[in-house]
């Protein structure tokens, strides 16, 4: 197929969800992209936060070429290696937990809702956040706090209350006997890039401990080292109750996860939640691959190293371009606030080969991957500074 024969056939057979970026892709190598006419392009947003570790790492291509022609896929009631030993390792990287294993972040969200709900023993009430963002099937599209994303879709499941980020006297006056946990994530990301306030997690976790209420972090994107720690909540100092996890967890491959604290794992037995697909063989094979990459390849430090060095960086763009009102973040999730609409920046540079994504209109996102090199990051910073211009 050219190029036209690709839009053609998309434009007739796939259902138009998505605002497309006219480039078609054919490879992929760490930090870099290849389009239909072998152009080159630095990925500072590896598929929305997918390819942590940059596309096709050489690790996770090996894992899948070693499972797919021994097995690749065995049913749940059954058991196998793979599963085994990622949940081992999950655990061991988090804290004492169980884990269900789904194919994507709103499907873990899913999982945490219906396990809250079994939890609270008629309490069913989930207060989310301003700005956040869970998923889209329905369930978690009733807890995202975008107006926007559930236009048209009512009527949304009941029993979540929306409340202003980092405002513990909002959560207060949402509290009622109902409620059974509260759902958020430390940064969010499709939101704008808001981190949210040490303080306030805190108090959220000790409100969860005097309610009986689980604590639930939303790690889709922030999870597996993308913040320089393995979890976001590790720089809290925190244990939440659930844990969502998909996006970079498997590399590339489709991957969800809902980790429950150990001590009401069980609430959810035999029969009450399920997955076909949920935790393959060759999936659980390169989220191993995964895993071992970050500890192996030391990628936390370089996440916080290059982390801090792009933020500088892009502090110092601050001083110089008055179209950038704030530079915020952690780790290798960034948001650059500008004074006005980031669209035309990320065509620009788009245009000289550098990719970044543009969420809640006005907010630049670079996520390269963790295993970015300081010479990719300059090299997409003078692509930057020249759209800025
Ligand atoms: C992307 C995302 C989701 C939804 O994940 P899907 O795999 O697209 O269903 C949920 N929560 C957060 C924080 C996300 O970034």
């Amino acid at each position: 197929m050219n190029l036209q024969e690709v839009f053609d056939s998309y434009q007739e057979n796939i259902a138009p969800t998505y605002t497309k970026v006219p480039l078609v892709f054919v490879k992929g190598k760490g930090s870099r992209l290849w389009d239909i006419h072998h152009k080159e392009y630095l990925d500072f947003f590896p598929g929305w936060g997918v390819c942590n570790l940059g596309h096709c790492h050489p690790k996770v291509v090996s894992a899948i070429k070693d499972q797919a022609p021994k097995l690749i896929f065995v049913a749940n009631n059954f058991y196998h290696l793979a599963q085994a030993k990622l949940a081992k390792e999950i655990v061991y990287w988090s804290y004492p937990a169980k884990v269900f294993f789904c194919n994507s972040g709103a499907e873990a969200n899913e999982a945490a809702i219906k396990f809250s709900r079994k939890f609270g023993k008629g309490r069913y009430e989930i207060i989310t956040f301003d700005n956040s963002f869970h998923g889209r099937t329905l369930g978690a599209l009733a807890a995202t706090g975008q107006k926007k994303y559930q236009q048209g879709f009512e009527p949304l499941p009941a029993g979540f209350k929306t409340v202003k980020f980092n405002d513990l006297e909002a959560v207060k006056n949402a509290l009622s006997d109902k409620t059974v946990g509260i759902m958020l994530e430390l940064v969010q990301g499709e939101g704008g890039i808001n981190v949210a306030d040490k303080d306030f997690v805190l108090a959220l976790r000790k409100l969860c401990d005097e309610k009986k209420l689980l604590l639930i972090i939303d790690e889709v994107q922030t999870g597996i080292g993308r913040t320089g720690k393995f979890f976001a909540f590790q720089h809290y100092g925190i244990t939440p109750d659930i844990v969502t996890l998909a996006k970079s967890l498997g590399g590339g491959l489709p991957i969800g996860a809902m980790l429950v604290k150990k001590e009401i794992a069980d609430t959810l037995g035999p029969g009450m939640h399920a997955s076909t697909f949920g935790g393959g063989p060759v999936i659980c094979k390169a989220a191993l691959a995964v895993l071992q990459a970050v500890q192996k390849e030391k990628l936390l430090a370089n996440c916080r190293q290059m982390g801090e060095y792009l933020k500088a960086k892009l502090l110092a763009l601050k001083d110089k371009y008055s179209i950038i009102k704030e530079v915020r973040g952690v780790g290798l999730m960034l948001g650059v606030e500008l004074n006005s609409p980031g669209k035309v920046i990320v065509e620009k540079c788009a245009g000289q080969g550098l990719l970044i994504n543009c969420t809640h209109d006005t907010v630049l996102r670079l996520m390269p991957a963790i295993n970015v090199k300081k010479k990719e990051i300059d090299r997409a910073l003078k692509i930057l500074e020249e759209a800025l211009k």
